[in-house]
């Protein structure tokens, strides 16, 4: 039998291996690693929210208030007051009827696609949804479709293939506003107008949208004016929010539904009581002037690095595993905490730089980086 050595050494051969590295210090926009001082263009603090005083008031409140855990599931009496205003507020900020909210994205995903879905049903994902987004599907034991990134085309032709074999099964759509790893956006539009032409659904990840786009930072659907067409709209309060966290936003029915079959909504402790009541306070910074002035400093901060750019999180393509964990040792020199993401996060020969911008970020160190970052795609 294989023992985990084997295993490891596997991974090391083929220069995969991942280990921690812990940092010394709080998050922020400047961190401590092996006793370094490094900014920090890692993190999906894309508000600088983390660090955000009325956040940690908002904690400290919340534990004076309802204590330090909710001590049961939300079904059997671990539902508290924040428990319940997050997700008026969410419903509210979402303009749905309902939101669900979870322990974290991954768990909203991996366990609300399996209670929307069944055996009877398909799913269809982009072929760069995140992983709480395929393991969820897998889960479900629906039929799995993939069409590749962003093809509309081969979107129709799987829907209208579907509906040919089966005009009653349910058809849910899946995929992210911002691609994780990409930072492109969805064709939102476009692909509610597929959905909508073949009686399907639509289960849309705003996992890196939150906070960040539209007028109010409640992501890509409410950029677009389209939050009314988009069935299941799902978010972490984890990236923008600054806290952890993820809901999904919908009708009372399906809530319904969720909060009788999302395993990992029921057969796990509610969140502390002072992260929801420290949630609706990020919410409440995120709707505000303040939420508004923020993204926009985040915009000057993206421009700098990759003008036009639709997110916060800008790739660099580097090629090769050891091309990324290069260039990714070259700016830790530097001073700089830029991570390389490597296979299986991104498929073979499209190892990167993932820059993750935030308001937190100074401008001046912005730009120390967007020339370290020319100088290597000039010499490199
Ligand atoms: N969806 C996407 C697109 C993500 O990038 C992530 C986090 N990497 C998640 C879901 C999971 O969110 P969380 O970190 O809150 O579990």
């Amino acid at each position: 039998m294989k023992g985990p050595a084997r295993e490891l050494e596997e991974l090391t051969e083929a220069g995969l291996l991942r280990s921690l590295r812990p940092l010394e210090s709080g998050a922020g926009p400047k961190v401590i690693r092996e006793g370094r001082e490094l900014w920090n263009f890692a993190s999906n603090d894309y508000l600088g929210l983390a660090a955000h005083p009325a956040l940690g008031e908002a904690f400290i409140e919340g534990v004076r208030r309802y204590g330090a855990g909710a001590a049961a599931s939300r079904l059997v009496c671990g539902t508290l007051p924040p428990h319940r205003e997050l997700e008026e507020a969410l419903a509210a900020a979402k303009g749905s009827e309902a939101a669900l909210s979870f322990p974290s994205g991954f768990a909203t995903a991996a366990g609300s696609l399996p209670a929307l879905a069944g055996k009877d049903d398909f799913l269809i994902l982009d072929k760069l949804c995140h992983a709480s987004l395929i393991d969820g599907a897998r889960l479900s034991g629906a039929t799995i479709r993939v069409f590749p990134h962003n093809d509309l085309a081969k979107l129709e032709k799987l829907l209208e293939s579907i509906r040919n074999k089966d005009a009653k099964a349910r058809v849910i759509v899946v995929t992210e506003s911002v691609f994780s790893m990409d930072g492109d956006l969805c064709p939102l539009r476009e692909i509610v107008e597929a959905k909508d032409r073949h009686g399907a659904l639509l289960f849309l990840d705003e996992a890196h949208a939150f906070g960040v786009l539209g007028p109010y930072g409640m992501g890509l659907a409410e950029a677009l004016g389209l939050q009314d067409l988009v069935d299941f709209q799902m978010g972490t309060l984890s990236k923008a929010a600054g806290l952890s966290g993820g809901y999904l936003a919908t009708t009372n029915a399906w809530r319904d539904l969720l909060v009788n079959r999302a395993r990992s909504f029921i057969y796990t402790t509610a969140p502390p009581p002072a992260l929801a009541h420290a949630a609706l306070a990020s919410l409440r910074i995120i709707r505000s002037e303040e939420g508004a002035e923020l993204r926009l400093k985040l915009r000057e901060n993206i421009e700098v690095i990759s003008p036009g750019h639709p997110s916060a999180i800008v790739p660099v393509i580097c090629g090769s595993s050891e091309a990324a964990m290069g260039a990714a040792r070259e700016l830790e020199e530097a001073g700089f905490m830029v991570p390389a993401i490597r296979y299986p996060t991104v498929p073979r020969g499209r190892a990167r730089l993932r820059v993750s911008l935030s308001a937190a970020h100074q401008g001046d160190v912005v730009r120390d980086l967007a020339g370290l970052l020319e100088e290597g795609v000039n010499h490199g």
